[in-house]
């Protein structure tokens, strides 16, 4: 369960009456746009507006699509130290990357745990800070759990300093780093077609479930660099 936003600090933002913004669609002609809720952790607002038929909602309340996004990867969860200023992907990073492992982790993690007695618990991505503040990652972890301890942990992090590169950690080490595909070719101004896009998409996602595989089962290491 999700504990809906207390406010989206409408009030703090003076936001436009709701509803009569232009819609920021490409080729959406609607004036009757509503802004996107979505406030960083420096109180700036999302200034986009998005008609009825463009906006995106999450636990009631209206966002464009990237802060949609970001607020259905945190489940619409409160996050009391703020939530990443408005171009940083790396709460939306964790949610897809984890939406593709989500599979073989559980089932990975299954296969390790005790016949009996033990069970696997997930998170959602939530911020952690390392003591002083001085990191702010966003990570979505699985866990097989008994009554007393957690057994084996796999988590799926994104630094909110470098939200280009996704890393994967097995209890506590990290096991490996990697910069997806698609904003790799963002990063170089390629252009690739859907096909491609999707089969490199596939290929990152199963490269590192095969990785937490193998050191969840004590094999071996390595993802990316
Ligand atoms: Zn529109
Ligand atoms: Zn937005």
């Amino acid at each position: 369960m999700f504990r809906r936003r207390s406010s989206p600090k409408v009030e703090e933002a003076a936001p436009p009456p709701a509803g009569r913004e232009r819609c920021a669609a490409g080729g959406c002609r609607r004036l009757d746009g509503t802004q996107c809720s979505y406030v960083d952790k420096r109180s700036r607002r999302c200034p986009t507006a998005w008609c009825p038929n463009h906006v995106a909602d999450v636990a009631g309340f209206p966002y464009c699509r990237r802060h949609a996004s970001t607020m259905s990867a945190i489940e619409g969860g409160e996050v009391v130290a703020g939530l990443p200023d408005l171009d940083n992907r790396a709460p939306s990073l964790v949610g897809w990357i984890s939406r593709e492992l989500d599979e073989p982790i559980r089932d990975v993690l299954t296969r390790v745990a005790p016949p009996s007695g033990a069970r696997l618990v997930t998170d959602p991505v939530r911020l952690i800070i390392t003591p002083g503040g001085s990191t702010r990652r966003w990570a979505k972890t699985w866990k097989i759990v008994d009554s007393t301890s957690v057994l084996n942990r796999v988590s799926i992090e994104v630094d909110e300093v470098d939200d280009c590169h996704v890393s994967a950690r097995v209890d506590t080490e990290l096991i490996g780093r990697g910069l997806p595909p698609w904003i790799g070719n963002r990063q170089a101004g390629r252009q690739v077609d859907p096909q491609v896009d999707a089969a490199e998409r596939a290929e990152f996602a199963a490269a590192m479930a095969r990785s937490i595989e193998l050191v969840v089962t004590g094999e071996e290491v390595a993802f990316g660099h």
